[in-house]
């Protein structure tokens, strides 16, 4: 069974993504900045513990997962606008088909359209 097409954005639902945007990648670019000097703070060469430098290591390998994720986000949020400037907003990059305004309220760096999302996350 084939889904319903999305509706393509209202200029006021393009215009509120967009200001979404410029926060969520402002946002994310301080707090990648802000975390790249909490993970260097951890110092491994250290003299403490066995058990509290595995923590340690644990700790900056959370630290930098995060900060990938976050890092990750803030390229999308880079990517959505410029494709913003090119009119090409809204629709999936893969399928080309509108993405919807309700997954981009939620996620308004989102590349993909839920089928898509999806099926690249079954490969
Ligand atoms: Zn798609």
């Amino acid at each position: 069974m084939k889904r319903a097409p999305e509706p393509e954005l209202t200029d006021a639902q393009a215009e509120e993504l967009r200001a979404a945007l410029v926060a969520l990648e402002a946002e994310l670019s301080a707090a990648v900045a802000g975390s790249q000097d909490a993970a260097a703070t951890v110092k491994l060469d250290a003299p403490i513990g066995r058990l509290s430098r595995m923590d340690a290591i644990q700790q900056q390998k959370m630290a930098e997962a995060s900060r990938e994720g976050m890092a990750l986000r803030a390229s999308q949020a880079r990517a959505a606008l410029s494709r913003f400037a090119e009119g090409q907003y809204g629709e999936c990059v893969s399928c080309e088909e509108p993405v919807g305004y309700a997954r981009l309220r939620a996620r308004p760096e989102a590349p993909f359209c839920i089928a898509c999302q999806s099926s690249r996350e079954q490969r």
